[in-house]
């Protein structure tokens, strides 16, 4: 039959991950797709073309996405991209929705089957899919190197004839996956580690990784999960208290590294401006939340910024790329994954199955529509007001033609993953 995947570079400067790897090509092939990659995708992740032609695929040019069933991309195809795209296409990517509302839009416009990756439900079934994961945890190890390079003193006690050399104190705000793995690497190179969280399961994961918790454990933090795992937004009286059990603390910390993130939600305010001031000159804080607005004042989106008391704030942005080559195999295998539940495996074709839990919970668009219930309410008014969209047909597709859509504002708001 010869369904086609295809693997583009990606547009954005700050993206060197790709979505594919020569393991997965081989995998896409074993599936019965044709794969086709985009000349120099993987460069920046270190696989060259000819790594992945060995594995079997053809290597393209960017306007073979017209052959394309399937697209394996890291970030949200913007509009200028969607114009070659097939009607129908699916689209597995990194699709960061919240707060792009127009780019979503020209999703379904295009017609395409689009894919949140980041929307995978935390099921065991779908451990492998998980983007999230695979990428903070990477994010999480990177953090601390970056802080290890910015900070000009050694992280482990070094007890020599010429005298001891203290070990470094590390303190992580936000033990989600990055933050553990933080914690584990700090470990390693020696620091002294704390954390802290408002999930109180955190608790018990910080402890076993050898590290000191600590929390406001009040009545709110004790409901502070949610079902899913995530951490709800605290009231403004417990922000107030973790404040002030915090301040004290960072004061005396070399190096503060900070993962909290709340779904949907801007990062919460961990570190104010004055608990910078408190710090020694030389200590480093990194932010790795900057890109939803930063748990840390002063910390700036893809900057380094020296304090006016020495104090380094690392806001790289997109952390993961900064180990692209590791970080594009797991995320490759995790789109695998996934992919590799949308296919029926007897016939050898796509076959997506619409009622699947992991569909309904990652389908953002799907024939012309924006499907998914978080979204789905915004694109009536936009359609209202643009061009009436036809109702998908289960078989036939009834699409709208590609209309111009409003601006996408493009790429520019990533989340750590
Ligand atoms: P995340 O990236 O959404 O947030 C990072 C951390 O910030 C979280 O631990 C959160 O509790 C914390 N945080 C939020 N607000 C805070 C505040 N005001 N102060 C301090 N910390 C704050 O989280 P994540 O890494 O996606 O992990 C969320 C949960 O999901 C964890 O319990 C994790 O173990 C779990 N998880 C489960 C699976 C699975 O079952 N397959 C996979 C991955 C993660």
């Amino acid at each position: 039959m010869g369904q086609t995947v295809f693997i583009p570079r990606e547009l954005d400067a700050n993206e060197p991950r790709v979505a594919a790897s020569p393991d997965t090509v081989k995998r896409l092939a074993g599936l019965g797709f044709d794969v086709i990659i985009e000349s120099g995708a993987g460069t920046a992740s270190r696989i060259p073309d000819e790594e992945f032609a060995k594995a079997g695929a053809v290597i393209g040019k960017a306007g073979d996405v017209a052959k394309a069933d399937v697209v394996l991309k890291v970030r949200r195809p913007d509009e200028t991209e969607l114009k070659a795209y097939r009607l129908g296409t699916a689209v597995i990517a990194i699709m960061d929705p919240y707060g792009n509302d127009a780019a979503v839009d020209a999703l379904a416009r295009a017609g395409v089957a689009a894919f949140s990756m980041e929307f995978m439900p935390r099921i065991t079934r779908a451990q492998s899919m998980d983007v999230l994961s695979s990428q903070a945890n990477l994010a999480g190890y990177q953090a601390v190197i970056d802080a290890a390079a910015e900070y000009d003193r050694a992280l482990p006690m070094m007890m020599t004839a010429a005298g001891t050399v203290p070990a470094a104190k590390a303190f992580v705000m936000g033990v989600g996956v990055a933050g553990l793995q933080a914690i584990a690497t700090a470990r390693r190179l020696g620091a002294v580690v704390t954390a802290t969280d408002v999930r109180p399961a955190a608790k018990e994961q910080v402890a076993s990784l050898g590290a000191k918790f600590l929390a406001v454990e009040d009545e709110e933090f004790k409901a502070a999960e949610t079902a899913g795992g995530y951490a709800k937004e605290m009231s403004k009286e417990y922000q107030a208290k973790q404040a002030t059990l915090t301040a004290e603390h960072i004061a005396k910390q070399d190096i503060v590294i900070t993962t909290a993130l709340i779904p949907g939600r801007p990062a919460p305010k961990l570190v104010s401006a004055a608990m910078v001031a408190s710090m020694k000159p030389g200590s480093v804080i990194v932010d790795l939340a900057v890109e939803r607005g930063g748990n840390v004042e002063g910390a700036v989106p893809g900057q380094v910024v020296t304090t006016a008391n020495g104090v380094k704030i690392v806001g790289h942005l997109n952390v993961p790329g900064r180990v692209a080559a590791s970080a594009s195999l797991l995320y490759a295998r995790n789109l695998f994954a996934f992919l590799e539940t949308l296919v029926d495996k007897t016939a050898k074709t796509l076959a997506i199955n619409r009622d699947d839990e992991l569909v309904k919970a990652t389908m953002l668009t799907d024939g012309g529509q924006i499907v998914h219930p978080a979204f789905a309410g915004k694109q009536a008014v936009m359609i209202a007001s643009a061009e009436p969209a036809k109702p998908a047909a289960a078989k036939n597709p009834a699409l709208p033609k590609k209309a111009a859509a409003p601006k996408s504002p493009g790429n520019k708001s990533k989340g750590i993953a």
